[in-house]
């Protein structure tokens, strides 16, 4: 029983939930709940909606504190408190809640990875997203339209019949496509063999789409906040106090926070915080950038990925086609768009969809992403004891937010890994154990 949105479900959540690690239960501060006739209500009198989440002045100690206040953060905190009773925790961001890459990528959600452990682990987090919704009662359009992945290549048509094999084996719908089919799902791809790159087919994927990733951010904040847990934006962390091999505090702008239990979710700066703890991670950080057009009637019936030409397109609800491809091909922490990635961007388009030449671009922006050398996440203990981590999301972890905190809250809470993470350990790389995934992971975020 968790969280359910419904004053009913909130209260079944009060007398079912498990007591806290500490023999208590968080106090839940019911929300007020979104609904018809709350709309009509305020409507008609007025009446100012509450704040989302409350400003709470820094205490000297909390039990648990989460770096970074993106959907990582904030996945983690709300699972501590709804699944283990823990809610003496700070979520603390130097910025804005989804500031960071959580408001910033192009929200694409599947699970039709490479690696049976990549495979089984992203589909948690799909099925945490379909009942999102229900679960936070805040509507986050997770839009289930389907996803492709195109081979213009014998050998990448290859490597899509064992994603399907591997995906079908893990029960997860994909299977290869020819190109009839592909042009019967999406008619304005163009499939012709008198392109550069002919589409030859593809991996299609029925459960892949797109979400809303503010409302993510925003439904996860608004259930922390009513867990009782502090959320401090404008807080940056500048050091962490490590003693005897174990975390004693962290130090922000605002002041010190002792604790024993400190989560690392800060994404493209996660080397940088780690290194506060003195935790060196195998991280390299590259902008990513995106860019949307002005909305245009719905004609994209799924979201269309193509390795080859560096480059995705799908389209939202109101109708814009958003646009991603592969990180910077250098590492750095600036977030500014460049011309040559707009350029390149629009070229690679036309040649998969020439019909859309008179679309207009409004805008780009970019992100830092958090590369490791195999493409799959950092998550779980370090050599410093109470310092986690849940890093290396590179540009394909938003998907991940609702499974990375259930399984870092477990983490947490019990001090046991979970098996789900337990193949995502800092220790692989020194091991030998990469779990590969550049072949599922480097563009189709
Ligand atoms: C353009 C783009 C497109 C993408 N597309 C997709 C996609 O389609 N699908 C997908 O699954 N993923 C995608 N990603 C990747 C995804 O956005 C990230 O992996 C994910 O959002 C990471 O979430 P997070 O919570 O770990 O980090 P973030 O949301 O980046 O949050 C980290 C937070 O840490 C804070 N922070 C940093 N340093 C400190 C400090 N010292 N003290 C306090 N706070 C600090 C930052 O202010 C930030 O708010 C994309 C990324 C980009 C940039």
């Amino acid at each position: 029983m968790g969280f359910r949105g419904s004053r009913r479900g909130l209260r079944g959540w009060l007398n079912n939930s498990r007591n806290g690690a500490n023999g208590t239960r968080p106090t839940l501060l019911l929300p007020e709940r979104y609904s018809a006739l709350s709309l009509f209500r305020h409507g008609l009198t007025g009446e100012n909606w509450p704040r989302v989440w409350r400003d709470h002045d820094l205490k000297p100690s909390y039990d648990v504190v989460i770096i970074g206040a993106g959907v990582h953060g904030l996945a983690a905190a709300y699972y501590l408190a709804r699944n283990h009773g823990i809610s003496d925790v700070a979520v603390v961001d130097r910025g804005y809640l989804g500031g960071g890459n959580s408001g910033r990528n192009t929200a694409i959600v599947r699970s039709n990875y490479l690696t049976p452990e990549g495979v089984r682990f992203y589909n948690r987090s799909v099925k945490l997203y379909e009942q999102l919704a229900a679960e936070l009662n805040f509507n986050v359009m997770f839009s289930q339209l389907g996803h492709l992945t195109l081979a213009h290549s014998d050998s990448s048509l290859r490597t899509m019949r064992w994603r399907a094999e591997i995906n079908k084996l893990e029960g997860v719908g994909s299977e290869v496509i020819g190109p009839e089919e592909i042009k019967r799902l999406v008619p304005y791809l163009d499939v012709s063999s008198e392109v550069r790159y002919p589409i030859l087919g593809a991996l299609y994927h029925a459960p892949g789409g797109i979400i809303r990733h503010d409302a993510v951010n925003w439904g996860y904040a608004r259930a922390v906040d009513a867990f009782g847990i502090h959320i401090h934006q404008k807080t940056e962390v500048t050091a962490i106090d490590v003693e005897r091999g174990g975390v004693v505090g962290v130090r922000t702008t605002r002041g010190r926070i002792a604790t024993r239990r400190v989560l690392n979710c800060t994404a493209g700066y996660a080397s940088v915080v780690a290194g506060m703890a003195g935790v060196a991670l195998p991280i390299v950080t590259h902008p990513l950038q995106a860019a949307v057009t002005e909305p245009v009637r719905h004609f994209l019936g799924a979201v269309i990925v193509s390795g080859t030409l560096h480059v995705y397109v799908s389209q939202t609800d109101r109708g814009e086609l958003v646009f991603g491809a592969s990180v910077d091909p250098y590492g750095a922490y600036s977030i500014r768009g460049s011309l040559e990635f707009t350029e390149e961007l629009a070229g690679q388009i036309l040649e998969l969809m020439p019909s859309i030449a008179k679309v207009r671009l409004v805008r780009q922006w970019a992100g830092l992403c958090d590369m490791t050398p195999d493409f799959s996440p950092v998550m779980g203990r370090t050599p410093v004891k109470g310092f986690v981590v849940d890093v290396g999301w590179g540009t394909y972890g938003f998907k991940a937010g609702p499974v990375s905190g259930e399984a870092m809250a477990e983490l947490i809470a019990t001090d046991k890994t979970p098996e789900l993470i337990a193949p995502f350990a800092l220790a692989r790389f020194t091991e030998g154990r990469l779990v590969g995934e550049k072949g599922a992971a480097s563009v189709g975020h």
